[in-house]
């Protein structure tokens, strides 16, 4: 099977009732053709996955197409940005007929859940990299900024936090997980939820917003370094945001409160959004919330002294010392 034939047999279909109105042209023409919407701006955003850093050989394969997508929608979501449509740069060491299919299933099923077409890319051959830019539409000026929070906001997250590190951890040899949470977990690993209805609704109600990829503290970090603020982050609440500690089996596991606290606070992979908003919109939060069907909770608020202060249930200090993921440190 040729380049060409590739691309037509698993990334080319024809146009469906929900492609979105902004795409003129498809995948077969040496550029895509999209028309914004009159007014709208553009939010334009990247994000690659590498075999043996980012997952592991012999994932499968359709899990591995929807994080490609999921982990870039992410980032529309935590602009509050509308998809529009998304092209694929793929390198590939085979053309393998059978992982291509269930790819290309993966990969186009979390497509159309949100109405964003491929529309386009590039196919070479060579070590398995995935490379995603997503396109997505706002209005100017309402786009969720990292810059925006201000002392005196509350500090909120959506879903749950730590479950992808705890799998990851497990996958590695280094814990062990009874099957029924490994499932669960490994499922949070590798089909991460955009959290696209939330960023829609949080616009004009969040002050301050980003996708916590890396970890809770470490992507904290950049709205608190951004913003010129700093924070107070309850770890009594977060740590209980594993769902994993809902879950019967845990009990059995017997997790140390500091394991957790490393998942929570530092795990990487959640791709939830983390958002702050002035303390008068707590019940717009909470209606943006139930609109969007995604659980969101208060962890904390922003203060004025610069830094991350880590308290208990007790509103004691807790002395912190939990790294975020960074590829070159
Ligand atoms: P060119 O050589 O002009 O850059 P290509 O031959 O690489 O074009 O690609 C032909 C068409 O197929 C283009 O429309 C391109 O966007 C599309 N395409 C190539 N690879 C992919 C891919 N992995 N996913 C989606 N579309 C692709
Ligand atoms: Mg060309």
């Amino acid at each position: 099977m040729g380049e060409f034939d590739l691309i037509r047999r698993y990334f080319t279909r024809a146009p469906t009732k929900t492609h979105p109105p902004q795409v003129e042209l498809g995948i077969g023409d040496d550029c895509a053709l999209l028309l914004p919407t009159p007014g709208m701006q553009w939010a334009v955003s990247s994000d690659m996955l590498v075999e043996g850093r980012h997952f592991f050989a012999g994932t499968d394969p359709a899990r591995l197409g929807h994080k490609a997508l999921a982990v870039n929608l992410s980032d529309l979501a935590a602009c509050g940005a509308r998809p529009v449509g998304f092209t694929l740069a793929l390198a590939l060491p085979k053309a393998d007929e059978a992982w291509l299919a269930e790819f290309s299933q993966g990969l186009l099923a979390l497509a159309d859940t949100h109405a964003c077409p491929l529309v386009g890319g590039d196919t070479t051959q060579g070590p398995l990299n995935l490379c995603i830019t997503v396109w997505g539409e706002i209005p100017p000026g309402q786009a969720l900024l990292r810059s925006g929070a201000r002392p005196g906001d509350d500090l909120f997250v959506s879903g749950t936090l730590g479950d992808a590190r705890l799998a990851l951890e497990a996958l590695q040899g280094r814990t062990s997980l009874p099957p029924t949470l490994l499932q669960a977990t490994r499922q949070r690993l590798e089909q991460p939820t955009p959290r696209i209805a939330l960023g829609l609704a949080l616009r004009g109600v969040a002050s301050a917003a980003l996708d916590v990829s890396d970890g809770l503290l470490g992507d904290l970090g950049h709205i608190l370094h951004a913003s010129g603020v700093g924070a107070c982050v309850d770890t009594s609440v977060t740590i209980k945001l594993i769902a994993a500690s809902a879950l019967p089996e845990s009990a059995a596991c017997h997790f140390n409160p500091d394991f957790l606290h490393q998942c929570t606070l530092a795990g990487g992979d959640d791709y939830e959004l983390l958002f702050t908003a002035p303390a008068a919109a707590r019940a717009a939060v909470a209606a943006a919330a139930r609109a969007s069907g995604t659980p969101v909770t208060r962890i904390g608020g922003i203060e004025a002294e610069p830094g991350i202060r880590l308290i208990n249930a007790q509103g004691q200090p807790v002395v912190h010392r939990y790294a975020s993921f960074d590829h070159f440190a």
